[in-house]
């Protein structure tokens, strides 16, 4: 019969030559090739004494920013809960009240923001979606847990510092171009 793909194979049901019975040759040629990888460069990595390096734009962790003079920029808008395709980001808003002003940047923002870390692919959908350069993924880790809920990530580990020499640092990640990419109305999240 004529091969749809030509990947198919013909399964051989020859008969074992005698060396081959005996499985010997087979099983020294795997201790071979395992005693090589032992004695070889070692691909892995002594965690958690050792890191390796992570990229620059590598997406984990993520951070709400603060402005300049340390006011939450998140407004509560929503677009990164509208964005995220795995609906891992919850929010209540907030009006701010007088006096506030030094807290919160905008005249609304997120009382609650909840990201839960078992949902979120890092996909960064959430970064690009945000308008108000409120949002990054960083390179940072998500810690291992025991606690299914401990995943859920409030704001007390989102919101980076006050303290300017804490801040965290998404300069490699908000390069001009990407603002000038946020600012372009042709794409629909931008608009
Ligand atoms: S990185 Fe992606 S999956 Fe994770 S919270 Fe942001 S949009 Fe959702
Ligand atoms: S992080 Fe950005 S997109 Fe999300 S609610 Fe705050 S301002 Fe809106």
């Amino acid at each position: 019969m004529e091969k749809l793909t030509g990947r198919s194979k013909v399964v051989s049901n020859k008969k074992l030559s005698f060396w081959e019975s005996i499985y010997l040759p087979a099983i020294i040629g795997g201790m071979f090739i395992t005693i090589k990888h032992f004695f070889g460069k070692k691909v892995t990595i002594n965690v958690p004494e050792q890191t390796r390096k992570r990229s620059d734009v590598y997406r984990g962790m993520h951070v709400l920013k603060r402005d300049d003079e340390g006011r939450e920029r998140c407004t509560a808008c929503g677009l990164c809960a509208l964005s995220c395709p795995a609906e891992a980001i919850t929010m209540v808003a907030a009006e701010r009240k007088p006096g506030e002003e030094h807290l919160y940047r905008e005249e609304k923002y997120a009382t609650i923001y909840e990201i839960n870390m078992l949902r979120c692919i890092f996909c960064g959908d959430c970064e690009e979606a945000c308008p108000k350069e409120a949002i990054f993924l960083t390179d940072r880790l998500v810690e291992s847990e025991y606690k299914r809920k401990n995943f859920v990530y409030g704001k007390d580990l989102l919101v980076e510092p006050v303290e300017k020499d804490k801040r965290i640092d998404v300069s490699k990640r908000q390069t001009p171009e990407v603002l000038e990419f946020k600012k372009n109305k042709k794409f629909t999240h931008n608009k």
